[in-house]
């Protein structure tokens, strides 16, 4: 079975939307991740999260996967290191999802699934979202790829607190083992960035156990603690096979999650 957007025929595009495909859209970005990792880290998880989803659910859910969004908008902090690939301004990339969203609703899709690995993007496809839902009363859901895998990371790290610190750490580095080791340079990988700072309101750790956790506050990690590698995190402590629990969980809560908002969403 194609599971590729692209792929199809004009006629074969007007089918799968009679259907109610659920179109899934992956969206990373093209940033310095460190030494160790490609700078493309954030489109491979992205990608390979959309796909392998799309290929778990596909008995069950009609279900297409879009070309990935490889550029999005990053802080200039980010551009100390070599790669970045960048917007100038954040409103450019509401306008691209906006346009590309609303395309698929004018081609008859109404249920669509952004599956975004970049963590300057959450605010700006949030944006782009509401507004969609304002003009066409089509409600787009916006995930966090990492934010999926919360059920087991403080479980399966092997990092002390403040090595997953959310770029380029442990955990973006053990799901690159996983999922595309060929791209990881474990050699140049270096601890010096794990992050320090950790209180309710700043955790400092994408699986952080602080109890009391205040969410809801964003401080921007660049301006809380810098970075002297680009790398937030211990990423030293990384492997494959904590990068597969982390991927298999993630897997397991989009199905769940994908399943309630085909189900429920009109
Ligand atoms: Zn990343």
């Amino acid at each position: 079975m194609n599971l590729f957007f692209e792929k199809l025929t004009s006629p074969e595009i007007k089918a799968a939307a009679e259907r109610n495909t659920l179109i899934i859209l992956p969206v990373g970005q093209v940033e310095e991740h460190g030494p160790h990792l490609p700078i493309d880290c954030d489109c491979i998880i992205a990608r390979e999260t959309a796909v392998h989803l799309a290929q778990t659910i596909a008995a069950d859910i009609p279900t297409l996967v879009l070309p990935t969004v490889w550029m999005a908008y990053s802080v200039q902090q980010v551009a100390r290191w070599p790669g970045l690939i960048t917007f100038r301004e954040p409103e450019t990339m509401i306008q691209v999802i906006y346009d590309l969203l609303a395309s698929l609703i004018q081609n008859g899709f109404r249920k669509i699934l952004i599956v975004n690995a970049h963590g300057n993007n959450p605010a700006i496809l949030e944006l782009a979202c509401r507004k969609i839902g304002s003009d066409y009363e089509v409600f787009p859901a916006v995930t966090y790829a990492l934010a999926m895998s919360k059920g087991v990371g403080a479980k399966v790290r092997q990092s002390a607190m403040g090595g997953c610190g959310g770029h380029a750490g442990e955990e973006e580095t053990a799901l690159l083992l996983h999922l595309a080791p060929e791209t990881v340079h474990m050699d140049r990988a270096t601890s010096e960035d794990i992050v320090q700072y950790q209180t309710r309101f700043f955790p400092g750790d994408i699986y952080s156990t602080i109890p009391d956790k205040v969410s809801g506050i964003y401080w921007s990690t660049w301006g809380v603690v810098p970075s002297k590698t680009g790398v937030y995190g211990d990423p030293t402590a990384a492997t494959a096979a904590t990068g597969k629990a982390l991927f298999e969980e993630m897997i397991r809560t989009y199905v769940e999650f994908t399943h309630e908002y085909y189900r429920h969403v009109s």
